[in-house]
């Protein structure tokens, strides 16, 4: 039997040439230096924080040169697939601002290189496949009932524990010479009882030589040549990630894959592959993977770390902005200072470049995700602020959410409070930040939660805040409110300023500070709030005085 013949047992129902094949996926006609790119991941209902980054360079590169972003759902796994998956992927990237030109939707697929599904894709690599048989580089293996079963068994976690790797490699190597002609007698037999079989290429590589190429981020890297004869569809007719990447990758005409650094080992298998094939192989940048700190050593953010599950940032009240600036705070070195000097900027007007990404990749670290998210925050409208945080309060915190909406315009005055101007307040690193930094304002959540410190005569400060009583006005501009203070200050014999208080500290019993701490204290509820004029102002007269004049009465009596 001839390969010709071989191929046409094991594929009968190819009728479709690779030609034939190529004609339906057509080259795309772009601008010159315009890339195509994509995402290509599993469906197992996981969407890990790190997505974010192959996403974001692939996005960049394809639109930043004018070209084309598509989504690819590799769901060659039945076992680990999750339903719904997919939508779910497109909904968390649509929700970062990743907006894809082709792949799946809801109702179907946009685009002509579909199906975006790799598990619809069968046919497309069968036809491959029967070539790669022809041109004798490929073959089948017949295993045996219980080599099929095993298959389906192996447990590989529980399998590399205990492997002697050495025989593990030289029983591999016999193995494969054996197989490579095993094939030959029975095919014809097996074909006819209709077992199934797995594909397997003919390796020509020598591991003693060495294959290089360029990685776009890493530059030139080298590789054992690859003698492994891997598997390229598995007993169910389905293929690897090696093959389905090679022949997907070619004919949607990706011209840059994006993907983690875990694939880099498998290169001389793609290159190979890609030669076999007749394919020009894409550039590849292999982006390393997220770590973080524990203790002084690096770990990878693994799946069960807090900040893993990119859906947690919502449900923790990050603006979306906010996740994004720190992804590309952590993408490339001088975003940072873009930043500074492009403060009110979309995040797509930013020069991203490759040359700028770290070698050694992200190290994820929650206090400069926050640091981040406070100036994302500080930057925004008033508005803008009500807004992020009635949308997630609606989702997490309905009552508070009710609040907010009750009095829709003391919400947004408080938020517009130290807003605006060169050194906005940074006082909401989240959105669930907010109930804690300004619910004061409405009278359901004002309490007065922080005890007036010991070391006060309550004497003085009922003095201070009948006095301010009597003086409020809340026609006053701020200078005139705080000389009000001073005066009151004095007249309980605390020093109406610092400078005089810091000369002398054993004249006074306190200063001016704490005589406005004494007024926080009953207006806010708490030792720290924002600008205390401000807050008066949207209270207004009535409402301040009475939480005042409450205070005397319970707290202080
Ligand atoms: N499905 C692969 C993964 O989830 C995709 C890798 C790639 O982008 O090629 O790791």
């Amino acid at each position: 039997m001839n390969a010709f013949e071989l191929a046409d047992l094991l594929f009968p129902n190819v009728t479709m040439t690779p030609q034939e094949a190529e004609a339906l996926y057509p080259l795309r006609t772009l601008p010159e230096g315009a890339k195509v790119t994509r995402v290509a991941p599993s469906p197992t209902g996981f969407v890990h924080f790190g997505t974010l980054f192959p996403a974001f360079v692939s996005e960049r590169l394809a639109h930043q040169s004018g070209g084309t972003f598509y989504l690819r759902i590799e769901d060659t796994d039945s076992l680990r697939y999750v339903p719904g998956a997919e939508q779910d992927l497109v909904d968390t990237l649509s929700y970062y601002g990743i907006h894809f030109d082709e792949g799946p939707e809801s109702d179907g697929e946009t685009g002509i290189y579909g199906p975006y599904w790799q598990s619809r894709r069968k046919n497309i690599y069968h036809v491959f496949a029967k070539q790669l048989v022809q041109e004798e580089k490929a073959y089948p293996y017949f295993p045996s009932d219980e080599e099929l079963a095993a298959l389906k068994q192996v447990n590989k976690k529980e399998e590399n524990k205990h492997k002697d790797w050495a025989a593990q490699a030289q029983a591999a190597k016999e193995a494969q010479v054996a197989r490579r002609t095993a094939w030959m007698e029975t095919a014809e037999k097996s074909i006819a009882e209709g077992r199934p079989f797995v594909l397997y290429i003919l390796a020509d590589g020598d591991g003693e030589k060495k294959v290089f190429f360029t990685d776009l981020i890493k530059g030139k890297v080298e590789f054992p040549e690859n003698d492994e004869d891997f598997v390229l569809l598995k007993s169910d007719g389905i293929p690897t990630y090696h093959f389905a990447h090679a022949v997907d990758d070619h004919l949607m005409r990706t011209t840059t894959v994006v993907r983690g650094e875990e694939w880099l080992p498998s290169l001389p298998k793609h290159l190979q592959l890609f030669r076999y094939l007749g394919f020009k192989p894409p550039k590849y940048l292999h982006i390393a993977q997220l770590m973080r700190m524990e203790g002084t050593s690096k770990k990878k953010l693994s799946k069960r770390d807090k900040g893993a599950a990119l859906a947690d940032y919502k449900a923790m009240g990050y603006p979306q902005l906010s996740v994004i600036d720190y992804v590309f705070t952590l993408l490339n070195s001088n975003f940072e200072e873009w930043r500074r000097a492009n403060p009110d900027k979309q995040w797509e007007e930013f020069p991203f470049s490759v040359k700028k990404m770290s070698i050694s990749g992200a190290l994820f670290d929650f206090d400069k995700l926050n640091d981040v998210s406070k100036n994302v925050i500080s930057r925004m409208t008033a508005e803008k602020v009500y807004n992020g945080v009635l949308a997630w309060a609606k989702e997490y915190d309905p009552d508070f959410a009710a609040l907010l909406e009750a009095q829709p315009d003391r919400a947004q005055a408080a938020f517009a409070i130290g807003r605006g101007g060169n050194k906005p307040r940074k006082d909401l690193t989240v959105w669930a930040d907010a109930k804690e930094y300004m619910g004061f304002f409405f009278d359901s959540l004002y309490a007065v939660q922080d005890m007036y410190p010991e070391g006060f005569d309550i004497a003085d400060i009922k003095n201070a805040l009948q006095a301010f009583t009597a003086s409020f006005d809340p026609a006053d501009d701020q200078q005139t409110w705080f000389d009000k203070i001073k005066e009151i200050a004095a007249s309980i014999g605390f020093a109406p300023d610092m400078k005089a208080y810091k000369a002398d500290p054993d004249a006074y019993k306190g200063h001016i500070g704490d005589v406005s701490m004494f007024l926080r204290i009953a207006v806010t509820g708490k030792m720290n709030a924002p600008d205390l004029y401000a807050v008066m102002q949207i209270l207004g007269r009535t409402e301040t005085l009475s939480r005042i004049e409450n205070t005397i009465n319970t707290i202080l009596s």
